[in-house]
């Protein structure tokens, strides 16, 4: 039986059981950026990336805050993102596609003795950030530094005694920055298969015997294609680019793919007060208030300009466990009774605003060191752990699968710099645990 796979022309057109040198499970900013980097690296490459929604980047890429930051404490995230950000702007500053970039810098919001100050400041030997003085902040009429007192003292809520602003930080659309890799895609001649959904990985021996039972304990063992609602697909490598859902297809091979998921939501406010709010900063060129981390717990505030409205969001961790189910649930409680709490104290405007929209979703949280984990077993090459920062770090993360597919020791970034493949695999690893994470 033919598969059917989705061509440039929007199509479906009938292709035999074809034989690729890479299938790509998952068409989200992963699995994009992975697919354009190997056909740029190996131009006579078939590759086909298969994913079960019905267009690409329709996954956890569609429900992320979409905030880009250089600001992390390890140095191998910080060459993750800061290329990746240089990539985009080089895409944006083209003037031929817009993603979405707006610096509008991402603002901490420090109490006394936040470790977080420390980072900030070996950071900015590296990247520009901009340290406010209480006085300077207190310009902005929105934000209440000190807390009522007795509101303060039984929620541990810090008084604001500083903060610093990251320059090189911003807004960005994911669905056009998907885009923009799936355009690049089709045009090189990777080959798309949507509304296929893949089932389990299931090993076969490399040199079948045809006796019932195989493969057995002794035989070497291969992935040798995908089975799928579309028939089977075959390839010689595989790059598991599904993000949370790695680990499902991952289970019955006996690899394991090292992540947990953990739910994240936000809570979109709209309104005249928000709408002050969010324009209400001077020191932006258009008055867009930064990407505002408060002192208390990481509860983020997004600007979204484009909606005039503000998303409210928090990576939670005690509490909030690990299960998973397909469709994950905001808890408008967990936003009533905790996240507005904290904000109201800082942010008394946001009081009496509507909640206009939410939604959730999930982080594949690597739960060790908080980075991407790029790791080949057997010919199944797996990228996933972005914990919460894959939009940010999409273009190098492409760029070191792809290296590992290529059989390159080193991944050359987008800014020249260099990561090598193992040391964000399992047996070598070598990176450094990551603080920042929101
Ligand atoms: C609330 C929230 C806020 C976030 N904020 C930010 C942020 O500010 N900045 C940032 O950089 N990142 C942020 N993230 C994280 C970011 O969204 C992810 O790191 C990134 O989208 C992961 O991309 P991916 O391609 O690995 O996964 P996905 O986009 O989830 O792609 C995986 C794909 O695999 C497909 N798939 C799964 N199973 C199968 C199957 N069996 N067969 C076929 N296809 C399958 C899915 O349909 C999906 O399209 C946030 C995430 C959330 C949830």
């Amino acid at each position: 039986m033919g598969n059917e796979v989705y061509n440039s022309s929007q199509a479906y057109r009938s292709v035999p059981s074809a034989k690729y040198d890479v299938i790509i499970v998952g068409a989200g900013i992963v699995g994009l950026s992975t697919a354009y980097h190997i056909k740029a690296q190996n131009p006579d490459s078939t590759v086909l990336v298969v994913d079960r929604a019905p267009t690409f980047a329709q996954g956890n890429t569609a429900k992320s805050a979409a905030g880009y930051r250089d600001l992390f404490s390890s140095e191998v995230n910080f060459r993750l993102s800061s290329s990746t950000i240089a990539y985009y702007r080089s895409v944006q500053g083209s003037g031929k596609k817009d993603l979405g970039m707006n610096p509008v810098g991402y603002m901490f919001l420090l109490g006394k003795d936040d470790p977080r100050k420390q980072t900030l400041e070996e950071l900015s030997r590296k990247t520009k950030i901009e340290f406010l003085e209480r006085d300077e902040i207190s310009s902005y009429q929105y934000l209440n530094l000190k807390p009522n007192e007795e509101t303060a003292a039984m929620m541990g809520l810090p008084e604001v005694e500083s903060a610093a602003i990251g320059k090189n930080c911003g807004i960005i659309e994911p669905e056009l920055v998907a885009e923009h890799y799936y355009r690049e895609c089709v045009d090189q001649g990777v080959e798309f298969s949507f509304s296929t959904s893949v089932a389990e990985y299931h090993l076969e021996p490399v040199n079948p015997l045809d006796y019932p039972g195989e493969p057995f304990l002794w035989q070497d063992k291969t992935l040798r294609s995908i089975r799928t609602n579309r028939g089977d697909f075959a390839a010689s490598q595989f790059i598991t680019a599904a993000d949370i859902w790695s680990t499902g297809l991952l289970d019955p091979t006996g690899i394991d793919s090292h992540i947990r998921p953990k739910k994240r939501q936000i809570f979109q406010t709209g309104g005249k007060a928000v709408e002050e709010m969010l324009f209400g900063w001077s020191r932006n060129p258009d008055g867009v208030l930064p990407f505002t981390i408060l002192p208390k717990n990481g509860i983020y505030i997004r600007p979204a300009p484009r909606y005039r409205s503000l998303w409210i969001g928090v990576a939670d961790d005690y509490n909030r466990d690990f299960s998973f189910t397909e469709n994950p649930e905001p808890e408008r409680e967990f936003f009533d009774y905790g996240i507005a709490q904290v904000i109201n104290c800082y942010f008394p405007a946001l009081k009496d605003q509507k909640v206009t929209g939410m939604w959730a979703g999930y982080y594949s949280y690597n739960t060790i060191d908080k980075t991407p984990y790029i790791f080949r077993d057997l010919n199944i090459i797996v990228g996933t752990g972005t914990s919460g920062s894959g939009i940010l770090k999409g273009d190098a993360i492409g760029r070191v699968v792809a290296s590992l597919y290529s059989g390159k020791e080193k991944a050359k970034l987008f800014d020249g710099s260099e990561i090598t493949v193992e040391d964000l695999g399992i047996h070598s690893r070598n990176v450094g645990m990551e603080s920042m994470v929101l």
